[in-house]
């Protein structure tokens, strides 16, 4: 057995120190020292890359690289968010470390078992330190009922899988993993989850920081070796930290985030962090029984009045990524009973509303004081965009109205301090994208330049 020492790893941040202190000199945080045993192992290793280094010049740089050659998920949503020029070649690349976070039943490992279904590679190693293999099996099941479906109705593309490719592993001992994959050789791993693997050279428990460190780099370094793509599963705490904290970022090449309320179906899937494409993509996805639906048109989810106009609803667009996508916003502005109105926002910032609000009384002279304002976003949609800020605004001016905006418009721009309507990046794509959709009436600059002449044009100020 290697030669070992110990060390204290900070559970909060996972610095380490040669002793236990009770206060983390690093992150401040007390009583987060665990002691954890280090093997010497890890630095022979490093001792022989050091030796393999190898320098290169420019043009020997510029010579070899080429693009990455890409791999489909056989999911259209999650290639997109893993990267790769339009359309043809899209996916993950060779060799490349991709965490995949989610709270607990947002459906990360479903996504996943799908991807081992669907993607044809030869040979999937599938190991799951939580489920059993029957667990596993009824998810396939239900995934392959729907394959099966498609398979039956010939559209484009569609193979039937072939399962004996499929295989799993029970273990949660990460070098017993890495001894598979290296007697096994397979084109594809999936490590189920993370937190979950341990390794019998350190003592601390499996999830601690110190095991999933020395997990992730060993299974990283054994994906690196043989050019295995390899997913790992990692369970997000109820704060939105993936467990095992910020450790793992440096160690993956990707980090991708899977979220979505547990009332509805919509799921989407971000990447945090990418070194081998853009962190600007989502992947929009309809979790259903037999797992996730690629929705090449999100537009629809987030729309709810799109053909009768309704007082209170504006429909604006956003960019995710660099797809347009239209989006309901609702406003609701009743009388209000307090003293300090409330000011309540789903999927919006509270500190847009506020400011809103605030030019609204000022430069409209709607009498927003005495009102209680709640502005929604439609299908659980979040965003932060300032492209949204003139849709708010005209929401909330409808809603104390009580008269819409004519169908079919969509409110594109950002609301300065003073009440004017400035430009937004992106703007004629997203013009573009709204006609698409069958949304002719774009209020934007420059045809608009102030809050204030939009609301007493469409009669929004009683
Ligand atoms: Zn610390």
């Amino acid at each position: 057995m290697a030669k070992s020492k110990s060390v204290f790893v900070c559970q909060q941040c996972g610095h380490e120190y040669p002793r236990w202190e009770g206060r983390c000199g690093n992150c401040g945080a007390w009583n987060t020292l665990v002691e954890e045993v280090k093997s010497e192992t890890a630095s022979i290793s490093s001792i022989h890359q050091a030796q393999s280094v190898k320098i290169t010049t420019f043009p020997e740089v510029v010579q070899g690289s080429r693009p990455q050659t890409r791999i489909s998920t056989g999911i259209a949503e999650f290639d997109r968010v893993l990267g790769g020029s339009n359309g043809s070649a899209m996916g993950m690349v060779a060799g490349a470390v991709m965490l995949i976070g989610g709270e607990p039943g947002v459906g990360k490992s479903t996504l996943l078992t799908q991807m081992a279904i669907k993607s044809h590679f030869e040979s999937v190693l599938y190991v799951a330190g939580e489920e059993s293999p029957s667990q596993i099996s009824l998810r396939i099941n239900r995934i392959l009922e729907k394959e099966q479906q498609n398979y039956k109705s010939k559209k484009p593309k569609n193979k039937l899988p072939k399962l004996e490719n499929l295989k799993f592993l029970s273990s949660t001992n990460v070098d017993a993993v890495v001894m598979a994959i290296v007697k096994h050789k397979p084109k594809l791993v999936i490590v189920d989850s993370i937190q979950t693997m341990k390794t019998d050279d350190l003592r601390g428990a499996a999830g601690s920081v110190g095991q999933v460190r020395e997990s992730a780099e060993r299974l990283t370094e054994v994906a690196k070796r043989l050019n295995v793509p390899l997913f790992l599963v990692g369970h997000v705490t109820k704060e939105g930290q993936l467990a095992g904290p910020k450790v793992l970022e440096h160690i993956v090449d990707s980090v991708l985030e899977l979220t979505g309320e547990r009332t509805s179906e919509l799921r989407l899937l971000r990447a945090v962090k990418n070194r081998f494409g853009a962190t600007d993509e989502v992947g929009v996805f309809q979790l259903t029984e037999f797992g996730f639906d690629s929705v090449t048109n999100p537009t629809e989810l987030f729309l709810e009045h799109a053909d009768q106009p309704v007082s209170g609803s504006v429909t604006v667009c956003v960019m995710e990524g660099t797809r347009p996508l239209l989006v309901e916003i609702q406003a609701l502005a009743v009388r209000s009973q307090l003293a300090m109105p409330r000011r309540v926002g789903r999927g919006v910032d509270l500190a847009k509303i506020q400011i809103i609000t605030a030019v609204l009384q000022k430069y409209s002279r709607i009498p927003l004081n005495n009102y209680d304002v709640f502005v929604s976003l439609a299908g659980g949609y979040v965003t932060k965009e300032p492209s949204i800020d003139l849709g708010v605004a005209l929401a909330i001016a409808s809603s104390m109205a009580g008269k819409s905006l004519p169908a079919h418009t969509v409110c594109i721009g950002e609301v300065g301090l003073l009440g004017e309507i400035r430009g937004v990046s992106f703007l004629e794509r997203r013009v573009k994208e709204a006609k698409r959709l069958g949304f002719p009436n774009i209020i934007a600059k420059p045809q608009n330049t102030q809050v204030e002449a939009v609301i007493k044009k469409y009669g929004l100020n009683k």
